[in-house]
């Protein structure tokens, strides 16, 4: 539909800004960064010191969306493969359940069935999952003991299904329309890219993204990859 449209175009101009701003702005960066490092604040004052923390932590900031932009503007159907979505599936959990652990969420993997391979890059497939499974543990509210993410596979003929669900905050209708256009946050502290790469990398692997979600209940996000490539 029309507002689809708009959006995808809106997300290809901000993906050829990004791959310009982001490449240039690394070095810079990178320097600052290395200077900062340089700096002996130990034997300074209090006040340097907290000085150098905020900045050390700007940095940071401004590095993650540095990187989000850098994925963004990667090009295109480079590098795809046949890729187990089992395997790499496995391989995010694993990298998220340390994380996980520390605010007592359960991850519960309900995706065994998954045993066929899907035409694709594996770091951008896997960039996907992390994004989701990231807002899902962001979705849960820090008092809450009983945060619970599933990731559920479905199989089909011809495309599987991968669904990450969570019982967290859940989306209100009107954030729902806004989901997926860039820069699009409601934390303090996010950048409004993770949907936005997802769904980019998703249309390169002719997949599909569905998010249905209640406010208070949770939230299930479902990405739908064909198993063969197509032309
Ligand atoms: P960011 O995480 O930096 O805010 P995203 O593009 O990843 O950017 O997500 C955009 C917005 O979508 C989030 O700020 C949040 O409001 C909403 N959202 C995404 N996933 C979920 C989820 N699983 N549960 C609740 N809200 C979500
Ligand atoms: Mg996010």
């Amino acid at each position: 539909n029309e507002e689809q449209i708009v959006q995808s175009e809106k997300l290809s101009v901000v993906g050829q800004l990004a791959a310009g701003i982001a490449h240039e702005l690394r070095n810079p960066l990178t320097s600052l960064k290395g200077f900062l490092k340089l700096i002996d604040y130990k034997n300074t004052n209090k006040e340097v010191e907290r000085y150098i923390q905020v900045m050390d932590s700007e940095f940071h900031r401004i590095e993650q969306i540095v990187d989000e932009f850098l994925i963004l503007a990667k090009p295109t159907k480079s590098h795809f493969t046949y890729e187990r979505i089992d395997q790499l599936l496995d391989e995010v959990i694993e990298l998220l359940c340390g994380e996980a652990n520390m605010e007592s969420i359960i991850l519960k993997k309900e995706y065994f069935s998954l045993r066929s391979h899907v035409y694709g890059e594996s770091n951008q497939l896997k960039q996907v999952f992390i994004n989701l499974m990231k807002n899902a543990m962001e979705a849960i509210p820090k008092e809450n003991v009983n945060g619970e993410i599933t990731v559920e596979g479905q199989e089909f003929e011809d495309k599987l299904i991968v669904h990450i669900i969570d019982n967290g905050a859940g989306i209100s209708e009107t954030e729902l329309k806004n989901l997926g256009s860039p820069f699009f946050t409601t934390k303090k502290n996010g950048t409004g890219l993770g949907l936005a790469i997802c769904k980019r990398i998703i249309d390169q692997h002719s997949g599909q993204i569905d998010i249905k979600s209640k406010p208070k209940e949770g939230t299930r996000v479902s990405i739908t990859l064909p198993k063969t490539p197509s032309h």
